[in-house]
């Protein structure tokens, strides 16, 4: 919303400013101002601001409005070339003015091509996804194109006597902007993530649980957030998000559930060894216990029982909601946490746990669901993380039984 307003007044300050020179100029302008702040903030949310976390629901739904600024500002892009405002009449013409002309075509056409791979992460009519790691690396260039783009906007030929408020506006967005982009290439990789050392690692089939403790200050997370890993020393400096799977504890131990998914996650158990240092940075997202829900259906799909592992462990005697833990698996001998949880429900009268095998169960179905809580679905909420598909499938099965639960909460364990 608030993004929305800083794009939409931009567009209105161009309109504003340059009605003046006629409606196709006017026009033309607002929505390359609108164009120029859409890629600002585009690049200040980039930068994963920790107080804008509360504005969006968590650091996922940053990133979804960060993706949906970047597509927004390559259509106003579009429209903006394409209309193309002439000003060679009305303005004093400068040989800085004619390159930053120039140059904003550079921007223009570079910016196309960026938006558009960083946009389509599957290749069309192809189950072909774009490798995260060439994603990532034409994505980071997108900061060097704006600047071509804010240097057109501050530098191309203006006709004088111009209100100033809109120039303003604009220099001090992309200024914001190209700060963000330079502080999280150059800066942040060294200055966010702390020092942790590998502990223990257990491995439970495809599933690794890593356990490190801090080297220097402990980190202060909120059980359900997650933070981004990596382990530079084992030659795997790129950081991926994973869910902290443990309650925060008094000597700042913190454990992570991998499942090996790609190549990352592959890699990583085999180059890990015990004493080596690992950073972490975070903690971020908002997918945390909620007291006020009386009745709590918590629901994993696979390696989606992470923020709920943390949850559990971090109940205490004050919690005295009723809780049913449903993790659904495809065999039982994925579920690598089944003995906690049950460790843990017997110390809490309120949590019941369910492990459903859907290779040897069945299919999972709301059905299943409502068969297994030993309360009314629609008088509880529901916290689910794991695969879509199964999210959809239980969420309009319970609607279409009568059974929706009061609210129902996410967490996507995808950034892009
Ligand atoms: C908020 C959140 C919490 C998560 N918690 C867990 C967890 O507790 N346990 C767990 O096993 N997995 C978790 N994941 C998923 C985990 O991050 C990915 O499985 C892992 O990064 C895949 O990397 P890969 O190279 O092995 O696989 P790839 O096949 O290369 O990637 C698979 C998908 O993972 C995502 N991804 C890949 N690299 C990155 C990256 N550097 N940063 C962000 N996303 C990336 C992309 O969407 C990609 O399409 C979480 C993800 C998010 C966003």
């Amino acid at each position: 919303m608030l993004a929305t307003l800083a794009v939409l007044y931009a567009a209105v300050l161009g309109a504003q400013t340059y009605a003046p020179y006629g409606a196709d100029i006017a026009l033309g302008i607002a929505l390359g101002a609108a164009s120029i702040a859409a890629m600002s903030l585009t690049l200040i949310l980039s930068a994963r601001p920790r107080w804008a976390e509360p504005l969006f629901g968590g650091l996922d739904r940053m990133y979804k409005v960060h993706k949906w600024l970047g597509i927004a500002a390559l259509a106003l892009m579009i429209g903006h070339n394409t209309l193309e405002p002439e000003l060679e009449n009305v303005v004093r013409e400068t040989r800085l003015g004619e390159f930053a002309s120039d140059v904003g075509e550079v921007a223009f056409n570079g910016l196309i091509g960026l938006i558009l791979i960083s946009w389509i992460k599957r290749i069309p009519f192809t189950r072909l996804e774009l490798p995260w790691s060439i994603w990532r690396f034409t994505h980071r260039f997108t900061g060097l194109l704006f600047a071509v783009a804010a240097l057109h906007q501050f530098a191309v030929d203006k006709p004088s006597g111009l209100d100033g408020t809109l120039d303003l506006y604009l220099n001090a967005l992309s200024l914001a902007g190209l700060a963000a982009w330079l502080f999280m290439q150059f800066v942040a990789p060294y200055l966010r993530p702390r020092a942790f050392v590998l502990e223990n690692i257990d491995r439970h089939g495809s599933v690794a649980e890593v356990t490190l403790r801090p080297e220097g200050r402990a980190l202060r997370w909120r059980p359900g957030q997650f933070a981004f890993l990596s382990a530079p020393d084992a030659g795997m400096a790129e950081a991926h998000p994973f869910t902290i799977a443990s309650a925060p504890r008094a000597d700042g131990h913190l454990r992570f559930g991998i499942k090996a998914l790609g190549g990352w996650t592959r890699r990583l158990p085999e180059r890990l060894a015990h004493g080596q240092r690992l950073r972490v940075e975070g903690p971020y997202g908002r997918f945390v216990f909620r007291k006020r829900a009386r009745r709590q259906v918590w629901l994993a799909g696979g390696i989606g029982i992470t923020p709920f592992l943390a949850w559990a462990e971090a109940l205490t005697d004050t919690d005295q909601q009723e809780i049913a833990l449903v993790w659904v698996v495809t065999t039982r001998t994925e579920a690598f946490a089944a003995e906690r949880l049950a460790a843990i429900a017997a110390r809490h009268a309120g949590l019941t746990v369910h492990i459903v095998a859907s290779a040897e169960d069945g299919r999972f179905t709301a059905q299943r669901l409502t068969q297994l809580v030993p309360f009314p679905l629609h008088e509880s909420e529901l916290f689910y993380c794991g695969p879509t598909g199964l999210r959809d499938a239980v969420v309009s099965g319970l609607q279409a039984a009568g059974q929706r639960p009061r609210r129902v909460h996410h967490e996507a364990f995808e950034l892009r």
